[in-house]
């Protein structure tokens, strides 16, 4: 087991913009994790991202059609525009995130400086998922720059295409001592775990995470772990229907369903259950026509293991809309099924495609009932016109993040943490959450050795006596 952490080899001076003249002076003998501290190096580099994604939208839009068949529209919005408006953030606050926080002091440090430093960890490990590829893994891989780390970047292997790009394109953009691409499945991941990173910053599912925690356990490194889970969708009688059938389908069917905050499952009454049925055909025909399989605005399943997964999970219930397949083309179309019992294959693990379980309830109180005796979601939804009712689940359950008569918008809103609990993940990231994710907040006091401060100090000292008293 190495004892330091696996940071790569010395980096060429010529980025180096020292920021003292201590740095300065040690200028050609500065290693990778003191340059990727310099605030000019870290903005630097995510100007430089941020070139990249400029630079190659028309590639990474294919790479991800390639992958998943990803209409261009959803690429941009989730996955280009996200990662811009990610790094344009970044750079306009970073000036004020760096900065020491300064505490309210009590009388007794009244003449110290007290204050709070923003330190990086060192060496962060980043390991992305297939699903969106880029955003999963570039998103904190700047958080991580941005509190000065230096980052080894790893993509899923599943999205090939894009993993391609990444470890092709990348490099010539970032500065490859700091900031290295490592690719690989989970063979060379479990390679790479065992070394001794300062920080891990893991994207997948609970099962692999639980992988990654046990590693990074061996040498007590940190870790923010991004995982999946069950996220269950209430729909209350009072909703406007067509509203919230149209959010509830484009948070099932974006990336054909394999987005880890899409609604995985509807809990509503019966009665609403039909309405919800009836509007549903509407819209699906309205978004697709006839042949939904023809339209360009449907992504297709990753690869063959999850079409067979999610072909399995399909004879769970009674199929109401949709139900067709096509191996050939990995296509599902989009399924509602009902009739669904609690113990059913589909309502025991995370769905991740375009089909959508509809579980009957009688009340509000019985789902929240029904989301508590299971495990803390990455989100729950609820569709309501009342207020108060969306307060009830918002403050009777637990989950990720919380999301009324909406759905995966909430992971856009940038001063908002994304993140799980419990099953559904440890920490979280966006924003100044993301850098704040990669800092370490070091307690820092600062005293001066002048003759007063002694002689007000010196009651500490032994001999000890009650005259002194206290210090
Ligand atoms: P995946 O198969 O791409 O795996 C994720 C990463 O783990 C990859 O980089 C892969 O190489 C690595 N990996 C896989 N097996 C490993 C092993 N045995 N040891 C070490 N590393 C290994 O993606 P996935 O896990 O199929 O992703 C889907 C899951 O991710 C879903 O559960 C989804 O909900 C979740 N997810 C969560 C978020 C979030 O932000 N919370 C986002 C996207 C996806």
């Amino acid at each position: 087991e190495s004892e330091s952490p696996n940071v790569p080899a010395p980096a060429s001076t010529s980025l180096i913009q020292s920021e003292s003249d201590i740095m300065a002076n040690f200028d050609d003998q500065l290693g990778p994790t003191i340059v990727a501290r310099i605030l000019r190096q870290r903005r630097k580099q995510l100007e430089n991202l941020l070139r990249c994604y400029e630079e190659n939208e028309n590639d990474i839009i294919s790479a991800l059609e390639a992958d998943l068949r990803r209409p261009k529209q959803e690429s941009l919005i989730v996955e280009t525009e996200f990662m811009k408006n990610d790094i344009k953030h970044i750079l306009y606050h970073l000036s004020d995130w760096v900065k020491a926080e300064k505490p309210s002091k009590s009388i007794i440090n009244v003449m110290d400086d007290v204050q709070i430093y923003n330190d990086p960890f060192g060496v962060v490990l980043v390991i992305g998922a297939w699903n969106y590829p880029l955003q999963l893994l570039l998103v904190p891989v700047a958080s991580a720059i941005a509190a000065g780390n230096c980052v080894v970047i790893k993509p899923s292997e599943i999205a090939g295409n894009c993993a391609k790009f990444i470890a092709e394109v990348i490099p010539k953009y970032l500065d490859n001592d700091c900031y290295p691409v490592v690719c690989g499945g989970p063979s060379e991941t479990a390679e790479l775990l065992k070394q001794r990173f300062d920080y891990i910053f893991y994207t997948g599912s609970t099962r692999v995470g639980k992988i990654i925690h046990a590693a990074a356990n061996k040498h007590l490194t940190p870790t923010t772990l991004e995982l999946g889970g069950k996220s269950p969708c209430y729909i209350d009688k009072s909703v406007e229907l067509r509203t919230a059938v149209k959010r509830i389908l484009w948070g099932k069917l974006i990336n054909c369903g394999q987005t880890c905050i899409a609604p995985d499952y509807i809990l509503c009454s019966k009665e609403m259950q039909d309405k919800f049925v009836a509007e549903a055909k509407d819209v699906l025909k309205e978004w697709y026509g006839e042949n939904i399989q023809s339209s360009p605005d449907l992504c297709r399943v990753i690869n063959t293991n999850n079409f067979q997964r999610l072909l399995g999970l399909m004879k769970s219930g009674r199929v109401a809309v949709g139900g067709k397949y096509d191996a050939s083309e990995r296509y599902i179309e989009p399924t509602i099924l009902v009739d669904i019992k609690p113990n059913d294959p589909i309502m025991e693990e995370e769905i991740f495609g375009p089909i959508l379980p509809i579980y009957n309830v009688e009340s509000a109180y019985d789902a929240i009932k029904f989301i508590n005796d299971r495990e803390k979601p990455l989100v729950i939804y609820v569709f309501s016109n009342s207020n108060k009712l969306v307060k009830e689940f918002q403050s009777n359950t637990t989950s990720g993040g919380f999301c009324s008569n909406e759905t995966i918008m909430h992971c856009g809103v940038d001063v908002l943490p994304f993140g799980g609990v419990g099953m559904s993940g440890m920490g979280s990231y966006h924003g100044k959450y993301g850098f704040d994710t990669f800092t370490h907040k070091k307690s820092c006091l600062g005293k001066d050795l002048s003759a007063v401060g002694e002689k007000l100090a010196s009651a500490r000292y032994p001999p000890y006596s009650d005259r002194k008293g206290s210090f």
